[in-house]
């Protein structure tokens, strides 16, 4: 087991996922021919200017830490799993996976001056990851939620 910080900075104890499914290369494969088109056309038209960097909270607040960047984790994640043509050991499915989840709030605001779908990129790694059982669970007592005065009393 492990912590983590939510986006409120509690603790939360995360387990990862026990290596129980075996990877499915042409299961991944699948999902990557039907998103071929725009899978192309991010790599083809990223220039790695950086730009949408600036655009994502998580990258602003680890300026020194390049494995934030919406770029990278895109390149590192859907990028991998293209050129490897699905063919990835549990090992590398699992550094996928935190990318896209420790590394990205799926927030969708990181931008792109070309319009190129950085969140979706990161969507289809993630339902990815899902389909070959590469997942968070989160397995430990969800911290308390301290609800506006108003709640407690009848929205008054
Ligand atoms: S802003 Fe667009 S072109 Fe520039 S690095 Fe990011 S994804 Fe690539
Ligand atoms: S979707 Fe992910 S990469 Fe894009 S701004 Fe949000 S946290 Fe950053």
């Amino acid at each position: 087991m492990w912590f983590t910080q939510n986006n409120t900075g509690h603790n939360l104890s995360v387990s990862k996922e026990p290596a129980g499914q075996k990877i499915d290369p042409d299961g991944i494969r699948s999902m990557l021919k039907q998103n071929a088109p725009e899978i192309r056309l991010f790599f083809s038209a990223c220039i790695h200017c950086t730009y949408c960097a600036d655009t994502c909270f998580l990258q602003r607040n680890n300026p020194e830490d390049p494995s934030y960047m919406p770029s990278h984790k895109v390149i590192h994640s859907v990028g991998r799993l293209y050129k490897k043509r699905g063919k990835v050991t549990r090992e590398e499915l699992e550094e996928i996976r935190d990318i896209l989840w420790d590394k990205c709030a799926l927030c969708t605001r990181c931008l792109c001056p070309f319009q190129l779908n950085i969140p979706g990129m990161i969507a289809l790694g993630r339902d990815i990851c899902r389909s070959q059982g590469a997942v968070h669970r989160f397995d430990g007592p969800v911290p308390p939620v301290e609800l506006p005065l108003e709640h407690h009393e009848g929205g008054k």
